[in-house]
């Protein structure tokens, strides 16, 4: 089992940040207002994560590590609305780290714990707790030394970490997060109202006031596909594509056809060496897009990819011009 579990966290769980991804999604999952993400040594040595969300009862937390488990699957694959449907990010984890899961049920007297190291359970027992959960992920890969080899190192794992961190908060602006650990890569995001004034304040907040306050406002609508999007502006642009955030129902993806979109969108009034900054909400019927393509790569299959495409591209070139540019 032990074993299954790692070949598992193989394709779960590839570098830190897809842990912090997994912990954070649940966070949310359980409904928290405030998600505390602390690392250290990139997230090798330490990832933890704290929510003041709905919290696990005791004789629910070995669930919460058996594989497949899951309290959140939907009768219908297609229809996920909630982050998480796996049942595989904490087993996997618990099979190539040291996890500890400490949670109390929000009203609850007292919290437990239970602590997987490299496959092997032990607890649940009583310990003290606030109300909601924390995770504590140490020595990741420890149990699959093959896989540590592949680290890029602290700087660039610490910078993935808040990467994720920051893609996942601007899903969320009405969340507050906190990420500490990283010497440049410290957030701290307040909540922000509900809202289109709370959206930019978030965006202000991660992709940088000067962005917030010249971006081009992009709304659209084709056959039932939405779009929502701030883009930049061309004086405003960057040399890299990783200040493009692109949310699919709310959550981040990272996807070569959107990514496609908007350079062709731009091609006419940007050099091939600059990029857009931009961050873009599109939102489908559920039944429309596939978003359990790989569980940990973010990628999407559209139904009618095309439709997506033609929608981007039509409505920032529409943005641009109406911009006079
Ligand atoms: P999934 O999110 O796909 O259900 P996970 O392995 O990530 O699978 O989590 C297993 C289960 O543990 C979840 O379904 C949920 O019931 C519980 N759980 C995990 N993290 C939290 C959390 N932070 N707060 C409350 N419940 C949690
Ligand atoms: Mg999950």
């Amino acid at each position: 089992d032990t074993m299954i579990n790692q070949i598992a966290a193989g394709e779960v769980i590839e570098r830190p940040a897809s842990v912090v991804k997994e912990l954070v999604e649940n966070a949310l999952d359980a409904g928290a207002g405030r998600i505390e993400v602390a690392t250290a040594g990139g997230g090798l040595n330490l990832i933890r994560v704290i929510d003041d969300g709905s919290g696990i009862a005791e004789d629910e937390l070995p669930l919460a590590v058996a594989r497949h488990c899951t309290s959140k699957l939907s009768n219908d694959i297609h229809d996920i609305r909630s982050l998480g449907f796996r049942g595989e990010a904490l087993p996997s984890i618990g099979a190539v780290a040291r996890l500890v899961i400490r949670s109390r049920v929000r009203g609850a007297g007292s919290g437990s714990e239970i602590r997987v190291d490299g496959g092997s359970l032990s607890g649940p027992q009583p310990a003290p707790a606030n109300p909601g959960t924390m995770v504590e992920v140490r020595d990741l890969f420890f149990a699959t030394p093959a896989r540590l080899k592949f680290m890029k190192g602290e700087r660039a794992e610490t910078s993935a970490v808040a990467d994720t961190v920051k893609r996942i908060a601007v899903a969320f602006p009405q969340v507050r997060f906190t990420l500490t650990g990283g010497e440049r890569t410290r957030l701290d995001l307040p909540a922000e109202a509900q809202g289109p004034d709370g959206m930019l304040g978030r965006l202000a907040r991660v992709l940088g006031s000067e962005f917030a306050e010249n971006a081009l406002a992009v709304e659209a609508e084709r056959e039932g596909v939405g779009l929502s999007a701030r883009i930049s502006i061309p004086s405003f642009t960057r040399a890299n594509a990783l200040h493009q955030y692109a949310y699919v129902n709310g959550r981040p993806v990272r996807d070569r056809q959107v990514a496609a979109a908007i350079r062709a969108a731009y091609a006419d009034v940007l050099p091939r060496d600059r990029h857009a900054v931009a961050a873009l909400f599109l939102t489908l019927d559920p039944a429309l897009v596939d978003v359990n393509v790989h569980p940990a790569k973010a990628d999407v299959r559209f139904r009618d990819p095309g439709l997506v495409r033609g929608l981007i591209i039509g409505a920032i070139r529409q943005s641009l011009a109406e911009a006079g540019i």
